[in-house]
């Protein structure tokens, strides 16, 4: 008997729901299971990388039977993100990490970080399967669709709900139990649940809204991916700069590289390492965010609010001065915003120095008052000490920073 051409029930797939999730709730109106749907209605034996790159000839026969368009049901599936999320699906490319997550730079300087490469390497697909889902999404035992990219290391919270995802064992919508039982629902914090809503930005709509512009969803994925291979570099690499990722690894209250001491890529860590690095990824960019570090790597601008500068409101110049701008305040807001940068930055310590020991440097007893002062405000005295008291680019470096304050 030729089967019907359309479905007379199927669920309407959810914004980025996987292709598995949603084949599982429309052979749930069966009372079926996929399998079996696969092979006696569409005509498909197993197919086991239904999540990763399905057949074509699957995704026409579902676009026949669903009305739904092939591309959409295409997306469904990690190939669909080619080229955006990952370069290719094929996992023999040679420099293949090389080209994703060594382009970028956020908190080192390019020629910090070794390059590394990695036999069948592929960007985000884990080595172990995660199985993490949003409880409130998953309340209604109806309609429990689980998302592509909650399969995959890359998001830590639901961003519809803001809170973090749980790991659970079984089938949604037939069996399903949360590892952690007695865990209360967990509410993302907002540096977390920031990070999270731009990934999701960029997988629903292509770009990311960025303090400074808006950029490719590409970018924000390499960008993410490269901080956190940053963040698992040896900090014996790092020299000067080592204070940026050591900051962000107690601004999050994990050790230092989630306890690793051997690097590996990040796809094949263990989820539990994998959850600790996302987060001190997004800890990375609220403390960029807020100025509170100002790294060196060339993308981490891209987090800073556009400088304004250069324009107007159209009344006369008398006018416009009506509101004074409070020079003093702008000042000593610069310098504690430079004091902050200096206990991580061993140039920004020397330039700060130098302009306090502006006139002293004849008086040794001065400067080493000063010293200790510095060491109390919390930079490192080793920072200082090769300090040269009357070295002009020190004092040229501080004044541009404060320059570019007003
Ligand atoms: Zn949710």
């Amino acid at each position: 008997m030729k089967p019907a051409a359309r479905w007379p029930l199927h669920p309407a797939p959810r914004e980025g729901e996987a292709l598995s999730s949603w084949l599982h709730r429309v052979a749930a109106c069966y009372q079926m299971e996929v399998r079996d749907l696969l092979e006696h209605d569409l005509g498909h034996g197993q197919v086991d990388d239904l999540d990763t790159a399905p057949p074509l000839s699957l995704l026409t026969v579902l676009s026949q039977r669903s009305g739904i368009e092939r591309d959409r049901l295409r997306c469904m599936s990690i190939v669909g993100w080619v080229p955006w999320l990952l370069d290719s699906l094929d996992d023999e490319i040679p420099a293949a990490l090389e080209t994703y997550a060594f382009q970028c730079s956020v908190l080192l300087p390019r020629h910090k970080r070794k390059i590394r490469t990695v036999a069948r390497w592929r960007a985000w697909l884990p080595r172990q399967p995660v199985d993490r889902a949003c409880p409130i999404c998953l309340n209604d035992p109806a309609d429990q669709a689980i998302l592509l990219a909650w399969k995959l290391p890359l998001m830590l919270s639901c961003p519809q709900h803001g809170c973090w995802l749980e790991s659970y064992w079984g089938v949604p919508g037939r069996f399903l139990r949360w590892e952690n039982t007695d865990a209360a629902l967990r509410t993302a914090g907002d540096a977390i649940a920031a990070m999270d809503q731009r990934t999701w930005q960029a997988l629903t709509m292509g770009y990311v809204e960025l303090p400074r512009r808006r950029i490719h969803a590409g970018l924000w994925f390499r960008m993410l991916r490269t901080l956190l291979d940053e963040l698992n570099t040896p900090l014996s690499m790092c020299g000067t700069y080592a204070g940026y990722i050591r900051h962000v690894w107690e601004g999050c209250g994990y050790p230092l590289r989630a306890g690793q001491s051997l690097w590996r890529p990040y796809e094949t860590l263990a989820p539990v390492v994998q959850l600790q690095m996302l987060e001190a990824a997004a800890t990375a960019i609220h403390l960029i965010e807020s100025r509170v570090i100002s790294p060196p790597g060339e993308q981490a601008a891209l987090f800073w609010p556009e400088p304004q500068t250069g324009f107007t409101n159209g009344l006369p110049t008398r006018e416009r001065t009506q509101e004074p701008i409070n020079v003093w305040q702008e000042a000593i807001k610069a310098i504690n915003e430079a004091v902050a940068d200096a206990r991580h930055n061993p140039e920004t310590a020397r330039s700060l120095f130098a302009l306090a020991a502006y006139g002293r440097r004849h008086d040794p007893e001065s400067l080493e008052r000063l010293r200790a002062e510095f060491s109390k405000d919390g930079i490192p005295p080793a920072f200082l000490s090769h300090y040269e008291p009357d070295g002009p680019f020190a004092c040229r470096k501080i004044s541009d920073r404060l320059s570019d304050k007003f």
